[in-house]
């Protein structure tokens, strides 16, 4: 077992989830720069999230959490994932995918699975959801015993060594795509540290994975195969990891306008000017997590799917612009002495530029596209239908 699994996990309410990562945030900034490292992992960070109950969170409250996880709790969610982010965008990534496991493992789980990865969230088990993968990624071998035997391998897998309880997909012997939730202190997949030389979010180990050889029982199986793309829950999963980057641009807002207070720099037109529009392009960032939030918890957001996932793409594309319209500006604010260390704004560049790289930026944009074209409602009714 890890040393970053505890055993007792407080359970919290959803208030206070959201109120607890926000006093988290400020803690997360000042311990960033420590933790920054390639091949390491914020495990204290992740200490403090499991203290406040923040990893058992997600879970229902029937199986000790406080159902942040639930579509009716996500604006609460989208906050407690924004605070994460501001305070360490690393910590933001591999603690959205916690939270996405522990909504998949409920939406498709059976009763007894789901209170067996309950309580070993509860324990302190790290989620996380590896399917990202390369040429050779992983498939199932059924095996006449009934098991299954595990090959190939993941890129990108977060939280690397210290997630116990990856959820991966894999392909079965007729191309299903399956999830599973691998018991990764049993069976101890190959972590390749030397994949993840990157630009930033250094302390998110998102190693490549080697899973051969490993073996899985049909208990770690999870849903049907297919599940794990079922709209809109796939794409529009989307508005979490831009949660948690609408948060990094929140902490390169707050460093700038601290910086320049720092300096007495406040009474000059151009640095109001910039913070001026600093200010407009967060608040749309504040208005876009509101309003995926509202659109994600409607009742009808699984029956409306293609809405739902068309209003899910434009959020997580305008959060993007957002957050690359928000990196000049400060830069111009703050100048090269800004951008040396100890200041922060090196790291929250590298951090934010990086983790803003997310799967198929385009084809989302262009989905959106094409559900506008599709549609001929008018567009005060475009995403409810
Ligand atoms: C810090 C970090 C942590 C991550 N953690 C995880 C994790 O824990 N689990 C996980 O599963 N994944 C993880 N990922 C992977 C992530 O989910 C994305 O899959 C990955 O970042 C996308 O990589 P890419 O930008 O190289 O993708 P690409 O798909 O190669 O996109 C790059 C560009 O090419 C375009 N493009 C895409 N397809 C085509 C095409 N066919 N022809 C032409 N252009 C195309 C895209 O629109 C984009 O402009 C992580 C990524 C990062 C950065």
């Amino acid at each position: 077992m890890p040393e970053s699994i505890a055993l007792i996990t407080p359970s919290v309410s959803v208030a206070s989830a959201e109120a607890l990562a926000a006093a988290l945030a400020p803690r997360l900034l000042a311990q960033a720069a420590h933790s920054d490292v390639e091949g390491g992992f914020p495990t204290r960070e992740f200490g403090w999230l499991r203290e406040a109950g923040l990893l058992a969170a997600p879970l229902p409250v029937a199986l000790g959490g406080s159902g942040l996880g639930e579509t009716a709790h996500t604006a609460a969610l989208l906050s407690t994932l924004r605070h994460i982010g501001r305070g360490n965008l690393a910590v933001g990534r591999v603690y959205e995918g916690h939270v996405n496991a522990l909504q998949l493992l409920q939406r498709f789980g059976q009763p007894a699975q789901v209170a067996r990865w309950a309580q070993e969230a509860a324990q302190g088990h790290l989620f996380g959801v590896w399917n990202t993968e390369a040429h050779d990624g992983v498939k199932l071998e059924p095996l006449p015993d009934g098991r299954f035997r595990l090959h190939g391998s993941k890129t990108f897998g977060s939280g690397a060594g210290h997630v116990t309880r990856p959820l991966l997909t894999a392909a079965l012997p007729d191309g299903g795509w399956q999830m599973l939730i691998l018991p990764a202190d049993e069976q101890v997949p190959r972590y390749a540290s030397e994949f993840w030389q990157p630009l930033g979010m250094r302390a998110s180990a998102s190693f490549r994975i080697d899973f051969a050889g490993l073996e899985i029982g049909t208990e770690d199986l999870l849903g049907q195969p297919g599940d794990y793309y079922r709209q809109p829950w796939f794409s529009g999963g989307a508005i979490r990891f831009a949660a948690v980057q609408a948060g990094g641009a929140e902490a390169v807002f707050d460093e700038t306008r601290r910086f320049l207070q720092r300096l007495g720099r406040t009474n000059d037109p151009y640095q109001r000017q910039r913070l001026g529009e600093m200010s407009l392009l967060i608040a749309q960032a504040q208005h876009w997590l509101q309003a995926a939030a509202g659109v994600a918890a409607r009742p009808d957001a699984a029956t409306a799917a293609e809405a739902t996932v068309a209003h899910a793409n434009l959020m997580r594309s305008a959060i993007e612009d957002i957050c690359l319209r928000v990196l000049p500006l400060a830069e111009r604010c703050v100048g090269a002495r800004g951008l040396l260390r100890p200041e922060p704004f090196e790291r929250l560049h590298r951090d934010l530029t990086h983790y803003l790289r997310q799967p198929a930026p385009d084809a989302a944009l262009a989905d959106a596209g094409r559900y506008a074209l599709e549609q001929t409602s008018p567009a005060y009714q475009l995403w409810q239908p």
